[in-house]
């Protein structure tokens, strides 16, 4: 008999039907019920042990986290709680699970005790939750572009290019790390190596994006990326995943456009398609909160924010109208942002974008056109901007209780403009002629961004550090499993 999941079966149109389940048991109360659970949803079914008719020695091996095997029938539950529940014929243990051992027990574990055991902690209800939403949105992610044509691209993990600029990069070699060739000059010879140059992970496929898009006219990566980013925050992994559209003849302001309509689709997505798991997951922030002081508590419930994200445009402030609102706000007049604002040209630390998105506008906002010198060089410079106040056309979009979730731009198309920029930041042009190429060769207007998956997950799930939406996470000094 094949087994069924244990989702259709809450799911079921008829009862009274012999069924079998497979999974893992979460509790078991009385002797008698057993709480199952297959990872196909959150919920458990209910199976009833005829504890009469089984063995004592099958009972005692009924624990938290043994896989089961249940034959039974399906019937309408006569508790509260669930509409059905399965009246069990024949049990089997299949795999024993020792209750003394077992770290998952059915109590509240802190999330740094599951983040250590992270390969244990999706059998608990909020990962299961979390992991099955991230599945989710990564098929809308998917959905998204193909039905609106894109094309999807596998940028190189491996990169040659030392200059993408976004961010600190581990680098990649076979070189012997105790007897490292060395050149004449006395340094190291990469020329020896396995790629014959130095090479790094990936910060961003952007570049490499950018040189499809101006032939495929429209194109989206999603994958790895790494950053050795030294800052232990909780926005930040080593490892992440991120998704990078990039189209021939958009600008900005179509940029801004397709961002939100993106962001707003794969939102609706998790919500038509994960109900069950955002209620739970509600019901885990609430709970959270409770111990917190009513300041640091969210707002909205999950589903209300997220509806709100669906509902409300983004709203579009131009950097410098973002200074002046930062530098006459309280907390800069009262001194209590670690960084103030006092003149235009000041990078925005995370505490700005978190007072802009929660206590002034109140949504999401998009922030464009900043300063040159504090953004990329790939950026478009902008027409007509006052001499020392050059400004690009940037975009970064800033979440509640996220922060920065998309960094992007329109890019400078101009072959003569990009050469000037990267000539005064001392990039390498030779190493970067293929990027150049795009410009040489039938340069057009176009734009593109970066949107941190684990970052959409955090806000999609209401969890609150980037280490519990990503399965295994990568960060300073730990890279266990
Ligand atoms: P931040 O200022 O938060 O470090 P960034 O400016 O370095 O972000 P970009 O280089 O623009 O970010 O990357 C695009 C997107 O990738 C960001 O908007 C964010 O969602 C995500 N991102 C960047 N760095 C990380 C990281 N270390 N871990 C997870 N997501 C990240
Ligand atoms: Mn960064």
């Amino acid at each position: 008999m094949r087994h069924t999941k244990v989702k259709d079966l809450l799911n079921s149109t008829t009862t009274l039907q012999e069924v079998n389940a497979k999974g893992w048991v979460r509790t078991f109360r009385n002797n008698q019920f057993i709480a199952l659970n297959d990872g196909s949803t959150i919920n458990n079914i209910q199976c009833v042990v005829d504890f009469e008719n089984t063995p004592e020695e099958t009972l005692k091996r009924i624990t938290t986290g043994a896989a089961v095997s249940v034959i039974g029938t399906l019937v309408e539950s006569k508790g509260a709680g669930q509409k059905y529940e399965i009246q069990v014929n024949k049990l089997e243990i299949l795999g024993d699970s020792d209750a003394e051992k077992f770290p998952m027990q059915p109590k509240k574990h802190s999330l740094e005790f599951l983040r250590e055991n992270a390969h244990l902690r999706v059998r608990t209800n909020a990962f299961g939750a979390i992991m099955r939403v991230r599945s989710v949105l990564s098929y809308a992610v998917h959905s998204y572009f193909q039905q609106k044509g894109f094309v999807y691209v596998n940028t190189p993990i491996i990169t040659g290019a030392d200059a993408e600029g976004a961010g600190e990069m581990f680098q990649v070699t076979s070189l012997p790390l105790d007897n490292l060739p060395k050149n004449e000059e006395g340094n190291i010879d990469f020329k020896e190596d396995f790629f014959g140059k130095h090479t790094n992970l990936t910060v961003s496929g952007q570049l490499e994006g950018e040189t499809f898009a101006m032939a495929l006219g429209q194109i989206y990566t999603f994958g790895p990326t790494f950053r050795a980013e030294n800052s232990n925050t909780s926005r930040h992994l080593a490892e992440f995943w991120m998704i990078e559209p990039e189209v021939a003849f958009n600008d900005l302001d179509d940029n801004m456009d397709l961002a939100e309509d993106f962001i707003q689709y794969v939102i609706k997505y998790a919500l038509d398609n994960c109900g069950d798991d955002l209620k739970f997951l509600e019901g885990r922030l609430l709970e959270e909160e409770k111990s917190k002081p009513q300041a640091d508590r969210s707002e909205m419930p999950l589903l209300e924010k997220l509806n709100f994200v669906l509902e409300n445009n983004f709203k579009r402030v131009s950097y410098t109208e973002a200074i002046d609102i930062l530098r006459d706000s309280t907390p800069n007049k009262k001194k209590k942002f670690s960084y103030l604002i006092n003149e235009w040209g000041a990078d925005l630390q995370s505490e700005h974008e978190r007072y802009l998105v929660e206590k002034h506008f109140k949504c999401p906002v998009i922030l464009y056109d900043y300063p040159a010198n504090i953004k990329a060089f790939y950026m478009r410079l902008n027409d007509n901007t006052e001499p020392g106040r050059e400004t690009v056309r940037a975009m970064d979009i800033l979440f509640p209780g996220i922060g920065e979730i998309v960094g992007g731009s329109e890019r400078e198309e101009r072959y003569d403009v990009l050469v000037q920029k990267m000539e005064a930041l001392g990039i390498d042009k030779e190493e970067l002629y293929w990027y150049l190429d795009t410009r040489r060769f039938g340069s057009a207007t176009h734009a593109g961004f970066g949107l941190g998956f684990e970052r959409l997950v955090l806000f999609v799930t209401g969890m609150t550090n980037i280490r519990d939406v990503i399965p295994f996470p990568r960060t300073p000094g730990s890279a266990e499993f």
